[in-house]
């Protein structure tokens, strides 16, 4: 199992990601990057730990690697997948979206469905088994960006102005091809070991060029990271912001100059049915968005300990509407929590003995998140009233013997000493009001996708026939006669 020292040395290279107007030397060492690097480290250490239980010997291939990164093939499989995702969903208390067990999961269904890869002349099939087996020898953090840069809605990327605006394939070689232009928008993978690229929004017959799936390393000659700015440079510490100073992921929109992609690195070329076959014939939209609700899971259960938290401190949590509140936040919170176990316990497997989560469950949970997750802020932000902005500017102001005083005769609890008091609060607003809070927002909202992207999938996987049969039959059993 990989260390988190040994993860730090691998993304330690030439990859070119900028960040206000320079390039970034050294991103394990860099102001925005070294906080997210030292999470992700943590992850591997915690995950090469026997004590977390994370490592098994993969039966197909016989090689010993991450639970994460091994298709589930029973229900126990599921049942240890769920615990490794949530073990490290835990370490991070759901802050982290893109841990490596999101693109692993994906990953893990397309090896296990190689038949979806087999088209054309080319082995794409032996690509994508082989690109896996080195995911679970070399535990690869894997970040991606599957999602055309945000130009016109209106049109997919053959309509727009300009050649290969969305990245495509501009020049085919005997060895690979060569890609060029951009796609969003690649969570973490300033600090992953590779990114895969791909398409899943629908394309049209027209836009074949840009119907390719591959994986290319971050350091990868002509790839540049453009990262959104981060907020982790801007954190004054860990006792004032002590989420942004940990995981702040960072998001990046990649352009591809001309980047040589050699051909057992492609698993899909020029294929816009090739596209669909890989997301959804294969499982790995399932699967992978089962993680995400894992992790989901556990931010939430986190935000209801931050809110319940609060209103103890202010003394505001026997209040009738309060308790109505945090009920709300606790129903909330169990929603999701079900709809994870719901879709272990509707898992049935594929063709290929891959037990795929039950999608009625995660698509129904998925539907509601953008809802549902604002919600859950409202609430917190309700009760946490101005106590997130009655706090002192930094610790700064904690240790200045002039300010000290004032803050721990006014700035108290009851059952919170000042330093105690303000520690709470200042996480609560990092959660609801900071930079980060607010991409946090963002993302739950458009991770998977737009929501009326994500409702459609809710639609297409409930099953209407039961339902509307239900109906008719109902509208069968009486006539006017009745
Ligand atoms: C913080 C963050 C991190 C992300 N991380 C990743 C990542 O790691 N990898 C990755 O690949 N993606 C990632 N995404 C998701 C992705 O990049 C897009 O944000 C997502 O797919 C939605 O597309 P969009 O942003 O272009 O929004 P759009 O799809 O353009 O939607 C914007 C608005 O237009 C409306 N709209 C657009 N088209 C239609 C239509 N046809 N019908 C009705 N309404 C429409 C939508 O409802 C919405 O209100 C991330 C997103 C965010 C916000």
């Amino acid at each position: 199992m990989r260390t988190g020292a040994e993860y730090l040395a691998a993304i330690t290279d030439e990859r070119e990601i900028y960040v206000d107007g320079e390039r970034v030397r050294n991103v394990a060492e860099h102001a925005a990057f070294r906080p997210i690097a030292a999470t992700i480290a943590e992850l591997f250490d915690v995950a090469a730990d026997p004590a977390s239980k994370m490592t098994h010997t993969d039966p197909d291939t016989g090689i010993e690697t991450n639970r994460v990164f091994t298709a589930p093939r029973s229900r126990e499989d599921l049942a240890a997948f769920r615990h490794a995702a949530e073990t490290w969903a835990r370490h991070t208390h759901g802050w982290v979206g893109r841990s490596p067990d999101h693109v692993g999961a994906f990953f893990d269904a397309f090896a296990a469905h190689p038949e979806a890869f087999a088209s054309g002349d080319r082995d794409f099939a032996a690509n994508v088994t082989a690109y896996h087996q080195r995911m679970q020898r070399e535990n690869l953090y894997l970040s991606y960006a599957i999602i055309p840069p945000q130009v016109s809605r209106a049109t997919t990327a053959h309509a727009w102005e300009g050649e290969l605006i969305q990245v495509g394939v501009a020049e085919e070689r005997e060895d690979g091809i060569v890609v060029r232009g951009a796609q969003m928008l690649a969570t973490g993978a300033a600090v992953a070991d590779e990114i895969f690229v791909s398409c899943i929004k629908p394309l049209t017959d027209n836009d074949r060029d840009f119907a390719i799936s591959f994986a290319v390393p971050v350091g990868a000659k002509g790839l540049k990271l453009y990262c959104r700015r981060p907020f982790a440079p801007a954190a004054t510490s860990a006792y004032d912001y002590p989420l942004t100073s940990r995981y702040d992921e960072t998001d990046a929109l990649l352009v591809f100059d001309d980047v040589f992609i050699p051909w057992e690195r492609v698993f899909v070329d020029r294929d816009v049915a090739g596209l669909r076959k890989q997301f959804f014939d294969t499982g790995a939209h399932v699967l992978g968005n089962w993680q995400a609700q894992i992790r989901f899971a556990v931010k939430l259960q986190f935000i209801a300990g931050i809110a319940r938290k609060v209103a103890q401190t202010n003394g505001v949590d026997k209040f009738p509407g309060v308790v109505e509140k945090l009920g709300e936040l606790a129903s909330l919170a169990s929603l999701v929590e079900s709809a994870v176990l719901a879709a272990e316990y509707t898992a049935e497997p594929d063709a290929a003995g891959v037990w795929r989560p039950g999608s009625r469950a995660v698509y129904g949970a998925m539907g509601l998140q953008a809802e549902l997750y604002p919600r859950a802020l409202a609430i917190l932000r309700d009760l946490v009233g101005g106590g997130v902005l009655q706090v002192p500017s930094s610790v700064a102001d904690m240790r200045n013997p002039e300010t000290r005083a004032d803050i721990d005769r006014y700035i108290h609890s009851p059952s919170a000493p000042a330093a105690d008091r303000i520690k709470l609060f200042k996480l609560a607003w990092d959660a609801v009001g900071s930079e980060f809070a607010g991409r946090h927002h963002q993302y739950e909202m458009f991770y998977a996708g737009a929501p009326f992207v994500v409702k459609g999938y809710a639609f297409r996987n409930y099953g209407f026939d039961g339902p509307v049969g239900e109906v008719e039959t109902f509208l069968a059993g009486y006539d006017e006669s009745a």
